[in-house]
């Protein structure tokens, strides 16, 4: 690995975005992006960049994770969140946590633990016996301000070691029944990152993208695809599900992919080629870097 080479991508959702919240989608991403891309750029890992983009998009009201997110049928928050070392392959992952203030920190502490997944009560207890914020579901906004639809937040980085990091955060799909889990703490569905390939983060109809192991789906291609080649591959399993769905990836290389089949998707990224962070809400808005460009 060239030790020049560092990239990340972050994701705010794979949905239809209102006009109006635009400009907030775009700024909100761009933000995360660039307070992980600086930890990147000083030679900092690509665990440390991830969890820190996914904490700043939990905590923009803009977006559907963390104290953002939407309300289940019985009108509650419930959280889902995972994070994973591709050096390790080590995984982090909690679901339906509903008084965790950051999810994906609860995630990230589990990297540690030998549990790669905690659910419910569970979780919510784990994250505040090592003394993570908590908060009661019940002061959570009644009325999200997100754009309706689905909507998840994302990260994918390399470091310069060549370490790759992938975290994903929601609050799920409004309206489902209380205990739904969607794809993100699910392994090879709403993520994945190993060394050797790459990593990838997904949004979108979570049923439809574990029931084709969406995630798992891409890291395949990515064995002897670029990035940006190997995110194609959710095209076709999501046509026959009539679903959506949007991923970004990073392959071993440093070379960034971006795929959706939604009206938008919110994103922001930066790497030692183009080091600047570009955000946009379509993956046409962004012209996609190569390392070496
Ligand atoms: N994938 C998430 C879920 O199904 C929602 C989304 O990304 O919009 O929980």
């Amino acid at each position: 690995m060239d030790e020049t080479v560092w990239a990340i991508v972050v994701h705010g959702g794979a949905k239809t975005i209102q006009p109006d919240t635009a400009e907030a989608h775009r700024r909100g991403c761009a933000i995360a992006a660039e307070a992980g891309a600086e930890i990147l750029r000083r030679g900092g890992s690509a665990i440390d960049a991830a969890l820190r983009a996914v904490r700043i998009l939990e905590d923009d009201p803009t977006f559907n994770a963390g104290q953002g997110s939407v309300k289940n049928a019985a009108g509650e928050t419930e959280m889902d969140a995972a994070i994973m070392d591709g050096k390790t392959l080590a995984i982090g992952a909690v679901a339906a946590a509903r008084r965790l203030a950051n999810p994906i920190e609860a995630a990230a502490a589990l990297l540690e633990a030998p549990a790669i997944l905690l659910v419910g009560e569970g979780a919510d207890r784990f994250g505040y016996n090592i003394g993570l914020r908590c908060i009661d579901p019940a002061s959570l906004p009644a009325s999200p301000v997100q754009s309706p639809g689905h909507d998840t937040v994302g990260c994918v980085a390399i470091d310069r070691a060549g370490h790759i990091a992938a975290a994903t955060s929601t609050g799920g799909l409004e309206g489902t029944l209380p205990g739904r889990v969607g794809d993100a703490p699910l392994p090879g569905c709403g993520f994945y990152a190993d060394d050797r390939i790459g990593g990838v983060s997904l949004s979108g109809e979570g049923e439809a993208i574990a029931r084709c192991l969406l995630g798992s789906r891409v890291m395949r291609a990515m064995e002897n695809e670029p990035a940006d080649e190997a995110v194609t591959v959710i095209f076709e399993p999501m046509d026959r599900l009539a679903a959506e769905a949007g991923v970004i990836a990073i392959d071993a290389a440093g070379r960034i992919g971006i795929a959706h089949n939604s009206d938008h998707f919110a994103l922001a990224c930066a790497s030692s080629a183009c080091p600047g962070v570009i955000s946009a809400i379509h993956q046409n808005e962004l012209k996609v870097s190569e390392p070496d460009d």
